[in-house]
């Protein structure tokens, strides 16, 4: 249980200037320049991270490289990465508070569910990983008698790592932690605006026994030190986290420098279809709410496009209305509030301006559509819903990452499914029926990673989590995220 007393002296602690983690030291950016951290709180200045040039990405890939020639991760035994992993793991949870405070300081998302998300989420997946270290095999293949064919698996060497603002620790406990329990070494770059609980992160896993060049955080601007590290000659895999903008500067990096393996988690726009046989609509109502308000819909698998059958249609906004309008948005560190902060002033900028589009090209606003709380400093905004969109407003076409609901009526399963498959991305959706058959007729037809039946949103690391058509490629999450990391060697042994 969470208290609040205890986030409130947390919340009160000074943070120190911030260097990049490489080596297992921490080290000034070689040209001395710093970044302001702005916590979005309330806007003011908290710390300074180090602002990390190319050099900088260099000597962060040396030190991973080195390491990893060195064998002393790679080649460790399984038994032995396993115990450090493990031991990371315990760490997180130890510091859970520590970590989730320090990161909703830094990124908005509300406690609660940062607590969960954030390290809850983390331990939980390097454990999971830790755990597969042992249990993963090669294989060995169906050949002719007198020759064997064995299938070995080995870590890809050097990967970069490249992650958003919205989930820090979680997204990036999904790739360091299948990377690293392959035995690679990994350069890990965090958002500007979320960094300060993976520069934490990395220290725990120093702490936890993991060889020094092992895990390397270097923080900076995107442009810069994300360039460097994608155009790196030296990083065999870019795995990444973020929007298509830059997913697509990725794959152009790994074609101008040594054609490095790119997987893209990128973002989504994603339908959620109520029929009108739904079985519980006041249910059904208030998770499709969460759906898209929780963490601001700054979460990459929101429901952000509402498609309600037309007989249904009224009734259904009127209850999420009723949902959105009760939702307490406010600090994100006190734990009365429901809804915590929008990450930075631009992407608050970039949610207006969504607002202003809708209004322009038509939509009916129901709830919310303005900034709140502006007397703080912090960037916050009302949970807002638009009725009448249709499908060729930016409104359903363009990701928002902000609290704002488009919904679209239809009248037939064949016209929903033509209307949810109208996007350029596919990431998540939902559906609402209280039909099997047209459950599972829905689960075939939606082209989306994730089909959410009658709930939206699930946690669980052991499944995948990945998108098709621009949401991206590859998955996170489960064994087979370990795909990313490894290739696949053959070896012929003559009998
Ligand atoms: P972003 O693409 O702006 O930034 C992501 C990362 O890329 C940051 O670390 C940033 O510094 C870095 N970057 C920026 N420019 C770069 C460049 N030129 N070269 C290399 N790196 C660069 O995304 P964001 O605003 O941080 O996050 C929001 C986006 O992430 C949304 O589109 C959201 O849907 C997506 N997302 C997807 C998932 C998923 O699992 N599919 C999960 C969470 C977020």
């Amino acid at each position: 249980m969470l208290e609040q007393q205890q986030i409130d002296v947390l919340r009160q602690q000074n943070i120190a200037p911030q260097q990049l983690f490489i080596n297992g030291e921490w080290q000034a950016a070689s040209s001395g320049q710093t970044m302001d951290i702005i916590s979005p709180i309330n806007g003011e200045v908290i710390t300074i991270t180090a602002d990390a040039g190319v050099e900088d990405v260099d000597r962060a890939v040396k030190a991973a490289r080195t390491v990893f020639e060195k064998g002393s991760w790679a080649q460790a035994s399984p038994a032995e990465r396993k115990k450090v992993m493990l031991k990371a793991a315990e760490l997180v949870e130890k510091h859970a508070l520590e970590l989730a405070v320090l990161g909703v300081r830094d990124n908005g998302t509300e406690i609660g569910m940062a607590f969960r998300a954030e390290p809850g989420s983390a331990a939980a997946t390097i454990r999971f990983y830790a755990e597969s270290i042992d249990k993963v095999y090669g294989e060995i293949a169906p050949t002719p008698n007198n020759i064997l064919g064995m299938i070995h698996r080995e870590p890809v060497g050097v990967v970069g790592a490249i992650v958003p603002w919205n989930f820090p620790m979680m997204i990036a406990a999904w790739k360091i932690a299948p990377a690293l329990a392959t035995g690679n070494s990994v350069v890990l770059k965090p958002s500007e605006t979320a960094s300060l609980s993976l520069l934490r992160l990395a220290e725990l896993f120093s702490e936890a026994g993991l060889p020094d060049g092992v895990l390397n955080v270097i923080t900076g601007q995107g442009a810069v030190c994300g360039e460097a590290l994608g155009l790196h000659n030296d990083v065999d895999v870019l795995v990444f986290t973020g929007s298509g903008f830059v997913g697509r500067k990725l794959l152009e990096y790994s074609a101008r420098s040594n054609l490095k393996r790119v997987y893209l988690e990128l973002g989504g726009k994603s339908p959620n279809i109520v029929f009108a046989d739904a079985p519980d609509l006041a249910q059904a109502a208030k998770v499709s709410a969460m759906g898209i308000f929780r963490n601001s819909g700054q979460v990459c698998v929101a429901g952000s496009r509402l498609l309600v059958e037309r007989e249904i249609h009224d009734e259904f906004v009127e209850h999420l209305a009723a949902v959105a309008r009760q939702l307490k948005v406010g600090d994100p560190l006190n734990l009365d509030n429901d809804i915590g902060a929008i990450n930075s002033a631009a992407q608050l900028d970039k949610d207006l301006s969504f607002i202003d589009s809708a209004m322009l090209d038509g939509a009916n606003l129901v709830t919310g559509g303005k900034q709140i709380l502006g007397e703080t400093g912090g960037y916050y905004m009302a949970p807002t819903v638009f009725s009448d969109v249709t499908t060729n407003m930016q409104l359903d076409k363009e990701e928002v990452f902000g609290p704002v609901l488009g919904v679209v009526v239809f009248d037939t399963e064949e016209q929903a499914v033509q209307m949810a498959n109208s996007s350029n991305y596919g990431l998540a959706s939902g559906v609402w029926t209280g039909n099997l058959s047209r459950a599972h007729r829905m689960i075939r037809a939606v082209k989306a990673g994730v089909v959410h039946v009658n709930t939206y949103g699930g946690p669980d690391v052991t499944v995948p989590l990945g998108g098709v058509k621009q949401s991206g490629n590859g998955v996170d999450k489960s064994l087979h995220a370990l795909e990313k990391y490894t290739d696949l060697k053959t070896a012929w042994i003559q009998l």
